[in-house]
């Protein structure tokens, strides 16, 4: 039946997890290929496969079992990709974009092509070349790298603020820009579908943990003034149509503060800035996926409430079986959702779950949160 195609997901981490509960009230047959069945989504998939998704044979047999393909997470095997999209499996999203997608240096490329606003910037294949250009003064300081394939969550980023800061540099190939003036952090995730339906849900704002380079709060609606909405808005329509991305394509930006926005990067998946829209919008992000994807129409992005997401870090200082101080007393608290991604093994500030706090205004939302944020800890057992 056209609306029951089989759909494989390549990632089983938490993220694979909320996709397969975002399916669960179509009871959708969702499969999953991820290392180890004890992984997130695991407990919550129809199917699970234990497999590497960077292996080709891995991801071409799973696969070829499939309807459609899809990923949450990039760090996959695209050459496998391709030879299914070539067998005639549909796959969301296209290899094409999701080769560019994966190596930082081809999307600020991408950008260029496309005419999206992004900070200005220059590629390097070695150290060597980089420091040379620093010495000939094609390079000045201070200056961001970034690796060009091995990052994610801020550990491929380095801050190179001068001479001495070069002790930090990345090797490999990596992407130099300049260092963007930021008033605000923004996110804006797009949804599209086969049939060419675009949706985005509500701009958001995020606050950033320095120590950890992580997204540790974030706040929807973000508290910017209509036309920055707007113009953000627009942005990530456009950028989403540029990729001819199906599915999600989350589309992090920079307002600086001499009043531009730029695009700094995207991911085609369910998004850390999305998470919050399983409780604070009429469709979550991660059925909004699954509805791209399967070029299903996509759902009503409408916020019902603002709301902040706080990623739950692992308590630095805390490594071993993980404990979760205060999880009572937070449940106690209205409009308090938490969601832990039953990671057996906490460590400084590992990625454990996230709590969503919905509030009459944001600045109830944020009150809240800051109560929550005292009083939910994850330690290990033994300490
Ligand atoms: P990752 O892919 O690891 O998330 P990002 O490219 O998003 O890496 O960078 C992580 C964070 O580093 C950003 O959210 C921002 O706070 C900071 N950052 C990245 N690029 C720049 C830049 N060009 N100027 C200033 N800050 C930056």
């Amino acid at each position: 039946m056209s609306n029951r195609k089989k759909l494989g997901i390549l990632g089983g981490g938490q993220l694979g997890k909320m996709l397969s509960m975002a399916a669960g009230p179509w009871h959708y047959p969702i499969h999953m290929l991820d290392e180890s069945v004890d992984f997130p989504a695991g407990p919550y998939s129809m199917g699970f496969t234990e497999g590497s998704f960077k292996d080709y044979e891995a991801v071409l047999a799973f696969g070829r079992q499939m309807d459609v393909v899809s990923i949450e997470i990039e760090h996959v095997n695209t050459e496998a990709l391709e030879q299914l999209e070539k067998e005639g499996i549909i796959v969301h999203p296209a290899p094409r974009a999701l080769k560019i997608i994966k190596d930082k240096g081809l999307q600020k490329q991408f950008y260029t092509q496309h005419e999206i606003p992004t900070s200005s910037y220059q590629l390097f294949d070695t150290e060597d070349e980089l420091r040379a250009a620093i010495k000939n003064g094609q390079l000045t300081f201070p200056f961001v790298q970034k690796s060009r394939t091995a990052g994610y969550d801020g550990k491929g980023v380095a801050l190179i603020k001068d001479a001495e800061a070069l002790s930090k540099l990345l090797p490999g190939p990596s992407l130099i820009e300049e260092l963007v003036d930021i008033e605000k952090e923004l996110s804006v995730v797009a949804a599209r579908n086969e049939s060419g339906e675009v949706a985005t849900f509500p701009l958001v704002e995020m606050e950033f943990n320095e120590e950890a380079n992580l997204v540790e709060f974030l706040l929807c609606p973000a508290r910017v003034a209509e036309d920055v909405a707007i113009e953000a808005d627009q942005l990530a329509r456009k950028v989403i149509e540029a990729f001819d991305i199906c599915g999600l394509l989350a589309v992090e930006l920079f307002w600086t503060k001499s009043g531009e926005i730029l695009v700094n990067e995207v991911a085609p998946r369910p998004h850390n800035s999305g998470h919050h829209t399983i409780e604070s919008c009429l469709t979550s992000q991660f059925q909004q996926h699954l509805r791209g994807v399967l070029n299903l129409p996509l759902g009503s992005t409408q916020a019902t409430s603002p709301s902040v997401m706080l990623n739950l870090l692992g308590e630095p200082g805390h490594t071993g079986p993980a404990h979760y101080q205060g999880f009572e007393d937070c449940l106690a608290i209205d409009g308090v959702y938490i969601h832990l991604y039953g990671k057996e093994i906490t460590k400084p500030f590992r990625k454990m779950g996230h709590i969503t706090i919905l509030g009459n205004s944001a600045e109830d939302a944020i009150a809240k949160a800051m109560k929550v944020k005292g009083l939910l800890k994850v330690i290990s057992q033994s300490s």
